[in-house]
């Protein structure tokens, strides 16, 4: 579950969420669409802790994201603690930030290894299964630049979902793929849904990523959520001017 309870954040004088208030519920896939500098960008990275709260809190799976119990009162939380909950959380970009040195099947190995401790062995069989269910069993060996956008990207996913996150965040991954790989990388999440009960927040400007993998959309402006439907409602019939003028720029 992952929740935001009047979430403040500004750059500079800039106030980019305004006592912002959500949540997602275990196993919800929700994506997050609305116009640039809207703020959805900022919320996923308040969620891998690469940004600070100015105000508010953000629980993630029952856990307190942004602050810790100490002596009674609650602090900003440290690094360790944001250590640990980043641990549950994982993160697929544009650029899929794959290690170029590496063979596709020890990149999908190294964090389960280095960062969980997990046996090499046992890391290695996930990570079998995982390049497997993103339909790239036959590439293990092969290096990143050997592989089109598409199917990095791929890796990039059975790698975040290597670490068993509770939540996986996903950064417009489709936007730097011609229509077809993005269309491959579409279908592999379809499968990555039914096959895990894993919730995931999508920022997009592919409406049709949106329609197709998630069960709740989230329309922002200005740091503000102005419209939350079951896609199919909110593609056929927005009810927010902002949500229709948006549609319309993007459709
Ligand atoms: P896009 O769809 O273009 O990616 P977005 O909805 O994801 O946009 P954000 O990237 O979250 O929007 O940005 C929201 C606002 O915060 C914008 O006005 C942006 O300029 C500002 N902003 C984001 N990061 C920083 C930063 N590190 N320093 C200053 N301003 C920032």
């Amino acid at each position: 579950m992952i929740r935001f309870d009047r979430v403040v954040k500004r750059f500079g004088d800039t106030v980019v969420l305004d006592e912002l208030d959500f949540a997602v519920q275990p196993g919800q896939r929700v994506t997050l669409i609305g116009p640039s500098g809207s703020g959805k960008t900022t919320i996923l990275r308040l969620l891998m802790t690469l940004e600070r709260v100015d105000g508010g809190t953000i629980h993630v799976g029952g856990e307190c994201l942004t602050h810790v119990r100490r002596g009674g009162r609650l602090v900003p939380a440290d690094e360790k603690h944001l250590r640990a909950v980043r641990k549950r959380i994982g993160m697929v970009f544009q650029q899929f930030n794959l290690f170029p040195n590496m063979r596709v099947l020890r990149n999908v190995t190294e964090a389960p290894v280095h960062v969980l401790g997990l046996p090499v062995e046992e890391a290695r069989q996930r990570a079998r299964e995982l390049l497997e269910l993103v339909g790239l069993a036959d590439k293990l060996d092969a290096y990143p630049a050997q592989l089109s956008g598409g199917q990095q990207q791929r890796v990039a996913i059975a790698r975040a979902l290597a670490m068993r996150p509770d939540v996986l965040l996903l950064d417009e991954i489709t936007s730097a793929l011609d229509p077809e790989l993005a269309a491959e990388v579409l279908d592999v999440l379809r499968d990555v849904a039914r096959s895990s009960d894993i919730t995931m927040l999508c920022v997009t400007h592919a409406m049709k990523f949106a329609r197709d993998v998630s069960d709740r959309v989230l329309m922002f402006d200005q740091g503000r959520i102005v419209e939350d439907k079951p896609p199919e409602e909110l593609f056929e019939c927005p009810e927010h001017e902002r949500t229709r003028r948006f549609l319309r720029s993007v459709l």
